[in-house]
């Protein structure tokens, strides 16, 4: 690929460090999530690196400066999403990773209002986890609506369940935290940030566990991540009468199709149903500032890192559960260490 020129509002970044997603999984194994895909393009959309070029009209920031960019590069400003500021809504944007040239590559190009400075105590590596963190927040402080008296169950201690599980806990909220024998050490993680349940699906009962702590009320919001049927049956099963579940990040194999007891679920037992997708402008706000006032626990996620050359071992880690975040980082070469913890 040559190597990219930033355009009239565009700034030319050196990456310093890219997470891979479980999403980049999914565009790599399947086909099922073309529609978001628009090939041939450079994956990775959760990066952070040095400024190192700036296009003509960006005065934010200037070459040296470390920064992080939200995936927006491109929107219409026309559509009702984006006159309300949703762009992750706008159906003619374009993200990087995605329909435009991403961050698994030595440089990459994003859009000035996309661009952040990083707090100075943020590593890069923690930095590009901000990203899925915004996507997290975006769902539990925007979406859906936590308050402090609610408990909440989040299904799947993965990246976005351990940071909406911390969202939610922020705003006050006791946290059931659930996930399979294979993630234990995550959940073990989750519990060392102070959430306040973890169950373990594959030897309890999740439902009957929410029912003992909630005193048979079941949860006011239940946060899926995980994608898995068995793990969304248990959250809508959890659930309160009237209670709110939030589909957040967890991409349901068999194409996204499901059977549900729809009668049941919705007439019987009104609840209510939300998509939180990607992330807003607003939400990076609040990640920035959650950060700033070191509130989130981010760099313990980053279990390893990895040079660039070796991403299809860093995609093999995180299919396997081997690790909870990869960083590929370019400027790595093969056989040298990355940061192992
Ligand atoms: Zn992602
Ligand atoms: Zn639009």
């Amino acid at each position: 690929m040559p190597e990219p020129k930033p355009l009239f509002n565009q700034v030319k970044i050196k990456v310093k460090a890219a997470s891979i997603c479980s999403s980049d999984m999914s565009y790599w194994l399947s086909e099922s999530v073309s529609y978001r895909l628009n090939p041939p393009v450079i994956l990775g959309h959760e990066g952070s690196g040095v400024v190192v070029e700036v296009g003509e009209g960006v005065h934010h920031v200037k070459p040296g400066d470390r920064v992080i960019a939200e995936t927006t590069i491109e929107t219409c400003l026309e559509c009702d999403a984006c006159m309300n500021g949703q762009f992750n809504n706008c159906t003619r944007r374009k993200g990087l990773g995605s329909s435009a040239n991403g961050f698994f590559a030595e440089y990459v190009v994003a859009l000035d209002r996309s661009v952040h400075k990083i707090p100075d105590h943020l590593s890069f590596e923690a930095a590009a986890l901000l990203e899925p963190m915004t996507c997290a927040i975006h769902g539990v402080m925007e979406k859906a609506d936590v308050r402090p008296y609610h408990t909440v169950l989040v299904s799947g201690p993965g990246p976005i369940g351990l940071f909406a599980a911390q969202a939610a806990k922020i705003c006050g909220a006791t946290v059931i935290l659930s996930g399979t024998t294979r993630g234990l050490p995550r959940l073990k993680l989750a519990e060392s940030f102070g959430i306040d349940h973890t169950i373990n699906s594959n030897t309890e009962d999740v439902t009957e566990v929410v029912n003992q702590i909630t005193k048979g009320r079941g949860v006011d919001v239940a946060f899926e991540c995980s994608g898995a049927q068995s793990a969304i049956y248990a959250c809508m099963e959890s659930l309160k009468f009237g209670g709110t579940y939030v589909w957040l990040g967890g991409m349901s194999s068999n194409n996204g199709e499901l059977c549900i007891e729809y009668n049941k679920l919705f007439g019987g037992k009104e609840l209510k149903l939300i998509g939180a997708r990607s992330t807003t402008p607003a939400a990076w706000n609040m990640a920035l500032r959650l950060v700033e006032q070191k509130k989130m626990h981010v760099q313990e996620l980053v279990t390893h890192t990895l040079p660039l050359e070796e991403w299809e071992k860093g995609f093999g880690m995180v299919m396997n559960r081997e690790a909870i975040k990869v960083i590929l980082n370019p400027e790595l070469t093969i056989g040298e260490k990355g940061v192992q913890k």
